[in-house]
C-alpha cells in the first residue's frame, strides 16, 4: 500500500545541512512533520532546527541505513551529494524524492545539456571536451569564444573559463585541472531568469512566477520577481518547464535557470533538482513557498497555490553584509532571513533579505 500521502508526524530524511535544509526543516516542521538531516558538517545550519542529526559521510553506509530506516521519504538540499548515496537509499528500498537519475542528469552539464535537447528544450551550442583535440574540433564546429565549464562540480560560477582562440586550448583546459568538461557557446543573453517549478506524486504541476536574476562575480546577487515579461514570454517559459518536470518524471521543487535573447528566444542554462536561491522570494511573495511546496510534494500531498501576493527584491547577504541584521531588522518592509552560520567568510550565502512592495498588477 501507498504511504502517501504522508500523515503529520512522519519522518522527513533531508540529505545535506545548508540553509537549504534548515528552510526545509522548517516548512515540514510547519505542517506537522519531523525532520532527520544526514549531512557531514557538525552543527548545521539544519540540523540545529530539526528533530533528528545524523552526522557522517554522505556515502557511509551505515549512516544511509540509519536514514531509510528513521524516514518515510527522502530528499536532499545540496547537488553535489553523490548519485551513487541516494541510489543505495533507493536499492534499500527508501522512498526518494527527486529521484537519484534526476540528481544524476543535472550532475553533469553534459548529460544535462544532452537530456534537455532531447526533450525538445532548447540550449546553446555544446561540445564535450576530454583533450585538447575535442577543443580544436569545438572550435571549429561552434566557433569562438567558448565558454569551457566542468562537467561535474561547479557551481556560482566556479569552473569555468573563456577560451578565445585554439591556440590558447591548452591553457584552458589546464586551468580546470584538465577535468572532463564541455565548451558552450556564448548564450549572448539580453537577461537572465529563473522560475521555480513543482511536480507531485499524481504528476500534478505548479509553476511559479517567472523573475529576474542579477548575478555578481558568479553568484546570484538579487531577484526580481515577478518578472516583467510578455505573456508570450511567460508562457514559453512554462512550456520549457512542464516539459522538463514531465520528461524526469519528476517530484519536488525544481529551479530552473534561464537565458532570454535578445530576440525572444529562451534557452535553458541549467537546472538544479532542488529548492533553489532564486526562489527564496516566495518565503514571502507567495501563497505557498517552495520549500512548504517541496515538503508537500515529496510527502505526497497536493500541490498549494504559486500566485504571487508581493512584488520582491530579494537579496543574498553574503559574507559580513550579514553583520547589517540590526539595520535591516529595522525596515518593516523588509524580511529578514538568516541562516544560522557561525563562520562569515567572504562570499558565502549567509541569509537573505526579501523586501516587499504592492504588486503591479497591470505588466
Ligand atoms: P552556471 O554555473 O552554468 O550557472 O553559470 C554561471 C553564470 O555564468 C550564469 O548565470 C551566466 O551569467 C554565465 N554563463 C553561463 N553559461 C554561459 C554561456 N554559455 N554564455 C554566457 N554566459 C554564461
Amino acid at each position: 500500500m501507498s504511504p502517501f500521502p504522508l500523515p503529520p508526524g512522519s519522518v522527513i530524511g533531508i540529505v545535506g545541512g545548508g540553509q537549504l535544509g534548515r528552510m526545509l526543516a522548517l516548512a515540514a516542521a510547519r505542517l506537522g512533520f519531523d525532520v532527520a538531516i544526514l549531512t557531514p558538517e557538525r552543527d548545521s545550519p539544519a540540523a540545529r532546527v530539526a528533530a533528528h542529526g545524523i552526522v557522517a559521510a554522505y556515502e557511509d553506509p551505515d549512516a544511509l541505513r540509519r536514514l531509510a530506516n528513521l524516514a518515510q521519504v527522502i530528499t536532499f538540499e545540496f547537488e553535489n551529494v553523490p548519485a551513487a548515496a541516494l541510489s543505495g537509499l533507493e536499492a534499500l528500498g527508501a522512498q526518494v524524492a527527486p529521484s537519484a537519475r534526476a540528481l544524476a542528469v543535472a550532475q553533469d552539464r553534459l548529460e544535462e545539456k544532452t537530456f534537455l535537447n532531447a526533450a525538445g528544450i532548447a540550449t546553446v551550442g555544446f561540445a564535450a571536451i576530454d583533450g585538447e583535440a575535442d577543443l580544436r574540433a569545438a572550435f571549429q564546429r561552434l566557433g569562438a569564444p567558448l565558454l569551457i565549464k566542468t562537467r561535474r562540480g561547479g557551481y556560482d560560477g566556479k569552473g569555468q573559463v573563456w577560451a578565445h582562440r585554439a591556440d590558447g586550448a591548452a591553457a584552458a583546459l589546464a586551468s580546470l585541472g584538465h577535468q572532463p568538461a564541455i565548451a558552450e557557446s556564448p548564450a549572448d543573453f539580453r537577461r537572465e531568469v529563473a522560475l521555480i517549478a513543482a511536480r507531485g506524486r499524481n504528476g500534478e504541476i505548479a509553476l511559479y512566477p517567472l523573475t529576474e536574476s542579477h548575478h555578481q562575480n558568479g553568484i546570484l546577487h538579487r531577484t526580481s520577481a515577478p518578472a516583467k515579461a510578455p505573456p508570450r514570454l511567460l508562457a514559453e517559459a512554462e512550456r520549457i518547464a512542464a516539459t522538463l518536470l514531465s520528461a524526469l518524471g519528476y517530484v519536488g521543487v525544481l529551479g530552473l535557470e534561464l537565458f532570454e535573447r535578445d530576440d525572444g528566444r529562451l534557452l535553458v542554462n541549467e537546472f538544479a533538482p532542488r529548492v533553489h536561491n532564486t526562489g527564496h522570494w516566495t518565503l514571502d511573495g507567495c501563497e505557498v513557498d517552495q520549500f512548504e511546496q517541496h515538503i508537500r510534494a515529496v510527502a505526497g500531498w497536493p500541490l498549494g497555490p504559486t500566485e504571487a501576493i508581493h512584488r520582491v527584491e530579494m537579496t543574498n547577504l553574503l559574507g559580513e553584509e550579514a553583520a547589517d541584521w540590526a539595520r535591516l531588522a529595522h525596515q518593516p518592509e523588509t524580511r529578514l532571513w538568516l541562516y544560522g552560520k557561525r563562520e562569515a567568510t567572504p562570499g558565502r550565502k549567509m541569509g537573505h533579505v526579501n523586501r516587499l512592495s504592492p504588486l503591479d498588477r497591470g505588466v
